[in-house]
């Protein structure tokens, strides 16, 4: 079982549970997956190993690790046969476990996967013509309780560590066989020849699954950088997009120290609206949320932040709103663009989504006045995998029906 301590974060109100990096297994072996090298060569260290071995070693299975998905000691085939017992004795190599697999009409792949104490959670794979993008989860459930999110009815359990979110993308290039082949005899000359990301099924990454990535700041990262690193996973970080809610403390901190792409659950203009929407506005404001995306580092033309916009009803979407969000970008200078998401209905939600129509005239207002406003598709409604749906099975339950059962358990 990982046992859990308390973690205070920036601007969060209650403390959030974080497993600890490193849990021994009941067998008394440790789990490599989610340490970068240099932890992987103390272990080693620790082990008993010679410093110069160590190195070596950890470089070698590293590479196996991340770059090649290899989770048998036995056929890391550069490691000598007499080492390779020995680390099995010693080590493993986990993955998260696999609950469910569903897969939907349209191609859309959701899994519910779980922890090694017990707390499910979910990551998405949306395929499309040229490209495949991995929705990837970063905590169980989530404390923000954005008023049309499912996940937000979801009472947080605790924050992913950073095996458990790199390994939701090991786990999709196992379930998709994408993991480079060939032979690796010596790490330094690589095998990079033999192996190319030409007609790869998975091409992007966006965290927006489960939870809110900057409340999880140090694990997001760490996940991140061994999706980065070349000699890791070896995703551009062009090709990674994180979503926040407008964590506004943590968002010079993500574009220095992670540098991927940037998008803001901006979902409406005015301070009545979205402190009603998405509560973290009354605590970090529209404006001060707008010049810290203009301060982002590495934010271009050519790199855009993305604004997501969700739409509802009679709530967010008038003429009159979409010319306030042009004027917003404008006056902030921000090289924005626009994702208009049609509302992802689940079992009472209070609003619904708007009109085809709505939605097509409010993304003109905004291409009319020079700012890309696609309208995304839903994917995957079918299992509930679209933006705003995923919740897990044990938590099904509404929020009314949660209270409802507070209340009768109360009074019993
Ligand atoms: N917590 C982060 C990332 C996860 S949510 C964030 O809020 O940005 C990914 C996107 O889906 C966010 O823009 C979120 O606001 C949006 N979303 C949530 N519920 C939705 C729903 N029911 N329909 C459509 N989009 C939704
Ligand atoms: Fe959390 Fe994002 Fe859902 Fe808001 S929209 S409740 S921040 S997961």
């Amino acid at each position: 079982m990982a046992d859990t301590h308390l973690m205070s974060i920036p601007g969060q109100v209650d403390p959030v549970p974080v497993a600890r990096d490193i849990t021994p297994r009941a067998d008394g072996r440790i789990d490599l997956l989610g340490l970068p090298k240099e932890r992987i060569r103390e272990l080693f260290e620790t082990a008993g190993l010679e410093p110069k071995q160590a190195k070596l070693r950890a470089k070698q299975v590293y590479h196996w690790l991340y770059h090649r998905g290899v989770t048998d000691f036995e056929a890391m085939t550069d490691i000598a046969k007499t080492m390779r017992p020995w680390l099995a004795e010693r080590f493993v190599v986990g993955r998260p476990i696999v609950i469910e697999a569903q897969h939907s009409v349209d191609g859309t792949r959701k899994w519910l996967l779980q922890t090694d104490d017990g707390h499910d959670f979910e990551m998405v794979f949306i395929p499309d013509a040229d490209r495949g993008t991995l929705c990837v989860s970063s905590q169980v459930g989530c404390t923000l309780n954005c008023r049309f999110c499912h996940t937000g009815t979801m009472k947080l359990v605790r924050n992913l560590t950073p095996g458990e979110i790199v390994g939701q993308v090991m786990l999709a290039r196992d379930a998709l066989g994408e993991w480079p082949k060939g032979k690796m005899d010596f790490a330094d000359d690589a095998d990079e020849a033999e192996y190319t990301a030409d007609g790869r099924l998975l091409t992007n990454i966006v965290m927006m699954g489960m939870g809110e990535p900057l409340y999880n700041f140090d694990n997001v990262r760490d996940a991140l950088r061994l999706v980065m690193d070349g000699d890791g996973l070896a995703l551009s970080k062009r090709r990674i997009t994180l979503s926040t809610s407008g964590v506004v403390p943590m968002m010079e901190k993500c574009g220095e120290e992670i540098g991927v792409n940037l998008a803001v659950s901006l979902h409406a203009v005015t301070k009545e609206i979205r402190d009603e929407i998405v509560p973290i506005n009354k605590k970090y404001g529209i404006e001060e949320l707008l010049q810290a995306c203009a301060d982002y580092p590495g934010a271009s033309n050519a790199r855009r932040i993305t604004f997501e916009y969700v739409m509802l009803k009679d709530k967010n979407d008038s003429d009159e709103h979409a010319r306030e969000l042009v004027r917003l970008i404008k006056q902030y200078k921000l090289p924005a663009k626009v994702n208009l998401i049609p509302f992802n209905p689940w079992p009472g939600a209070p609003y619904e989504c708007s009109t085809p129509e709505r939605v097509k005239r409010f993304s003109e207002i905004i291409f009319e006045h020079g700012i890309s406003a696609p309208v995304r598709t839903p994917r995957g409604r079918d299992i509930d995998a679209a933006c705003g749906q995923l919740k897990t099975a044990a938590e099904k339950k509404s929020r009314a029906q949660r209270d409802r059962e507070a209340a009768e358990a109360a009074a019993s």
